[in-house]
């Protein structure tokens, strides 16, 4: 038996779909992320805002592109109204990245000594050797 999977862009059924879209979405999604780039070497430091605006890609769109790390978001840009969007689109990045853990990325595990919850019992600050 074989799973049937929805292209999670344009909704259409696939027999497989490795990542989690079909073959038209990602080169329609290659193109948009080509269109942002390419606009975004003339306009570095950009609002989020200016350049949904300017290249007609859909902000959600953007936002994908920012959590795959392949685009980032510049400092605030020129309007309270422009800071808030993006700040709106943090918190949404940030719900999102908590409630569904993107593959290859790990925060736990870390190398270095964890902030610990639980202290010891009579503990105070010790260095060892
Ligand atoms: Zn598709």
């Amino acid at each position: 038996m074989s799973t049937v999977e929805v292209c999670r862009d344009c909704g259409k059924l696939f027999g497989f779909l490795a990542r989690g879209i079909c073959g038209d979405c990602i080169d329609a999604r290659e193109l948009q992320f080509v269109v942002v780039k390419e606009w975004l070497r003339e306009n570095p430091g950009a609002s989020l805002a200016a350049a949904v605006a300017a290249t007609g890609v859909p902000e959600p769109r953007m936002a994908e592109f920012i959590r795959e790390g392949r685009l980032e978001l510049a400092g605030a840009g020129p309007s309270p109204e422009e800071k808030r969007l993006e700040e709106e689109l943090r918190a949404r990045l940030v719900r999102e990245i908590a409630s569904r853990p993107v593959m290859g990325t790990s925060v736990s595990a870390a190398a270095g000594e964890p902030e610990a919850p639980h202290r010891r019992p009579g503990g105070g600050m010790r260095t060892r050797g």
